[in-house]
């Protein structure tokens, strides 16, 4: 591959990492509770619940591509990006341009 759309990629990844660690970061603090001091309203409470459980569903998911996207860097940093983890084949350049941390080839993919 290319040398230098290697290294474009790999800065894209970079600043993808960085994006999500800031993420991930945000995904982590703790909702407002606040209102839980003027009575308990089950209703409330029940949402409250909800909504961390959204959240850690949220953190799952950002951490989740964050290790594809740190296994992408890693790859090219060792000289073997762009190959399929399952069968080997190259990745298209179609694939990688839209999402770089790809691990599968489209066929792969779509299995
Ligand atoms: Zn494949």
């Amino acid at each position: 591959m290319d040398s230098k759309i290697l290294q474009d990629l790999k800065e894209q990844l970079e600043k993808t990492a960085g994006e999500l660690e800031v993420e991930i970061k945000d995904a982590k603090k703790s909702p407002d509770f606040g209102s839980d001091t003027e009575g308990g309203v089950f209703e409330e409470e029940a949402d409250e619940a909800e909504e961390e459980g959204l959240q850690l569903g949220v953190q799952q998911a950002l951490k989740e591509r964050l290790g594809d996207v740190e296994n992408a860097i890693e790859k090219i940093v060792r000289g073997n990006y762009g190959k399929c983890e399952k069968c080997s084949m190259e990745i298209s350049m179609e694939v990688l341009r839209v999402n770089p941390e790809s691990r599968f080839c489209k066929d792969c993919k779509n299995k």
